[in-house]
């Protein structure tokens, strides 16, 4: 699964410890990851060059900037650094002086992780993800949200804490659980099996991809995945499964990927979410496009997403 990675230790232990943090940031092994304006570092696409992220080191590294620490990867220690400071042109310059994580120099650029993402390995994608999650949270927890008074960041970038020492609230990341759930009914007379996909107002013509919302305070994952496709679709499901999950900081989910049987197939759109919303067969769905492509026609969503995966899976079961 994109953006899930398994070898980052995130060393929590070491995050309370600022002597320890600041020797790791001057280690000759250290690795930056700049995010600019939510936009992350990677080398231009070429021939002879694999997508992937571009780092920052101690010898080229902006001195200010919101620092978070991301942890250990086996020896090498991982930082974000918010550079949004920089105007464009400096940070072309900064671009040009980073390196690929084993130190070689590539052209690069900052560039939205939604489109780079799927091309890169999952320990870059994963990397970049984290630090973009990390960064935004710290850029949009300026103030405190119960005295309104300035908060300043701890532990290495993972909490923040107000300023006022009446108050002394802290904040810590937060991640916003959604689900996302692929619909599929069997009909009783042989015909192949469906699933029911979507598509929302603003997504480019074509794509359609599983139903999705946020869960609600006091609602379980699983009457979430019901209420959603009732609401959107008018489509009543049973049998709610959980499948896997997906971090997805564009700007701070998670994803939680279900399945679901239908036990009514009749559609009605609710126009505010879904502009429109239809059966499938996996006949149908294996001559769909991919988001992106130039191409007419139906279009599946990128394969960077748990959506994706979802609906592969599904064709990957035909029986
Ligand atoms: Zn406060």
């Amino acid at each position: 699964m994109f953006y899930t990675q398994s070898t980052l230790d995130r060393a929590d232990h070491i995050r309370k410890d600022s002597d320890t943090l600041n020797t790791l940031w001057k280690h000759d092994k250290a690795r930056i990851v700049p995010v600019w304006h939510s936009k992350s570092l990677v080398a231009q696409s070429s021939s002879t060059v694999a997508p992937q992220a571009m780092f920052l080191t101690k010898e080229n590294v902006p001195t200010s900037g919101q620092r978070v620490f991301l942890g250990l990867d086996n020896e090498t220690p991982l930082f974000a650094l918010d550079v949004s400071a920089l105007d464009d042109e400096q940070s072309v310059a900064l671009a040009a002086l980073s390196t690929t994580r084993d130190g070689h120099t590539h052209p690069s650029e900052f560039a939205d992780l939604r489109q780079a993402g799927p091309t890169l390995s999952a320990q870059d994608g994963s990397a970049l993800a984290y630090a973009r999650g990390l960064a935004y949270w710290n850029t949009n927890t300026q103030f405190c949200t119960r005295c309104g008074n300035a908060m300043e960041s701890h532990n290495g970038g993972h909490v923040r804490k107000c300023t006022h020492s009446d108050c002394a609230y802290q904040a810590f990341p937060r991640t916003d659980p959604a689900v996302i759930m692929l619909v599929t009914y069997t009909p009783a007379d042989n015909s192949p099996p469906l699933c029911l996909l979507g598509r929302s107002p603003g997504w480019p013509e074509g794509v359609y991809s599983t139903l999705a919302g946020f869960v609600e305070p006091g609602e379980s994952l699983e009457t979430a995945v019901q209420r959603e496709v009732r609401e959107e679709v008018s489509v009543e499901t049973t049998e709610v499964r959980y499948v896997a999950s997906q971090p997805w900081p564009f700007p701070r989910s998670i994803m939680l990927g279900f399945e679901a049987i239908a036990t009514t197939t009749a559609i009605k759109c609710d126009p505010d979410e879904i502009a429109d919303a239809q059966w499938f067969t996996r006949e149908q769905l294996k001559e769909f496009g991919c988001w992106g492509d130039e191409e007419e026609g139906n279009k599946l969503p990128r394969p960077d997403s748990i959506a994706r995966f979802l609906i592969d899976r599904w064709l990957a079961a035909a029986p």
